[in-house]
């Protein structure tokens, strides 16, 4: 067994490890057609017509609460958003918790106060939920996890098997402020000014572009192991390469300045409100002026574009003056606990 013998954090990093968890535990024993495709929701058919999305996603982010954000907003727009990039409307949402008994009420109250809030802003309702509660010292303050159900809109993207040569990757907004936001808040770092995440429900500005936009090919969220991960499982996944233009990669100054103090490639932090779109060229520019005429996609850029076939699937990356470098899958854990 290539995993090895233990669990280790890297198993839950969103790279290599976690993918080769998945091939040689889960899916041997679970796979089915939905599930096998591991999207971010899964698609099932309705028996009286149009198609469900289905998601969950656990929250273990620490610190509890982060600047621009707190692990109540992340567990909702994680999985509204998972539902979003889908092409799903998000339709009602569940939330269980996991409570280390010793946890301050007042803490509890502010993370639900922060569901309310998210919730309301996405315009979906938390329609059921869990609570359990264990001994102080078997959890660390409080675990959150959300599902999801949406309903599959008539234009929402045919997914990686659509994927053609040629095809515009676009990003909707700069990259790693969620990492970055969660790193320096863990570690008191003295940043002059707060670095904040971009945690935020995409429902809206994802609904906006596939109303505009009736070619979109496929959408992702990068969330663990950021905009690395998310293509180069597009890559594998559709068996292309991808060729990034550096310079075109959107990345906020104080992001970049905090990734470079703090030793990280931007490429591989998480983000909380950002989404990859493909589409055709053809329409990318169309595309990229619907994204910025909303808030949520302002910084909205054309990053890249799809190679061609490819065996195992490639990213690679323009640096400019002719250099290349490969944009690697990640392996181990960068940053654990950041969702
Ligand atoms: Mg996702």
């Amino acid at each position: 067994m290539i995993t090895g013998p233990q669990i280790t954090l890297a198993h839950g990093g969103g790279g290599t490890m976690m993918q080769d968890f998945l091939h040689d535990v889960v899916l041997p024993r679970l796979h089915n057609p939905a599930l096998d495709d591991l999207a971010d929701a899964a698609v099932l058919a309705c028996p009286h017509g149009g198609e469900l999305a289905f998601t969950t996603d656990s929250f273990v982010v620490q610190p509890l609460f982060f600047p621009g954000g707190d692990i109540g907003h992340l567990a909702v727009c994680g999985t509204v958003n998972d539902l979003a990039v889908m092409g799903a409307k998000p339709a009602a949402l569940s939330l269980a918790c996991i409570l280390e008994s010793g946890v301050p009420m007042d803490v509890v109250a502010r993370v639900m106060d922060s569901v309310k809030a998210s919730a309301a802003d996405a315009g979906v309702p938390v329609v059921t939920g869990d609570t359990k509660v264990v001994e102080k010292g078997q959890a660390d303050q409080m675990y959150l996890t959300t599902s999801g159900v949406g309903w599959r809109l008539p234009h929402a993207p045919a997914g990686w098997r659509s994927v053609q040569k040629g095809d515009a990757v676009m990003v909707s907004g700069s990259i790693g402020h969620h990492g970055v936001a969660v790193l320096a808040a863990r570690a008191a770092l003295p940043f002059t000014t707060p670095l904040s995440s971009d945690c935020a429900p995409l429902n809206g500005i994802v609904g906006l572009l596939l109303e505009a936009e009736r070619e979109v090919r496929w959408m992702r969220d990068p969330t663990r192991g950021g905009l690395a991960a998310a293509l180069n499982e597009l890559a594998v996944q559709a068996g292309v390469g991808i060729e990034l233009d550096a310079a075109a990669v959107p990345l906020a100054d104080d992001v970049k300045g905090a990734a470079e103090m703090l030793g990280l490639d931007p490429l591989y932090l998480a983000n909380e409100g950002r989404f990859v779109v493909v589409c055709p060229a053809s329409r990318a520019d169309k595309a990229i002026a619907v994204l910025r005429s909303h808030p949520l996609g302002r910084g909205a850029a054309r990053i890249g574009t799809v190679t061609g076939p490819m065996p195992r699937g490639r990213v690679v990356m323009n640096t400019g003056f002719g250099g290349t470098r490969i944009v690697d899958m990640p392996s181990g854990e960068q940053l654990p606990r950041i969702c």
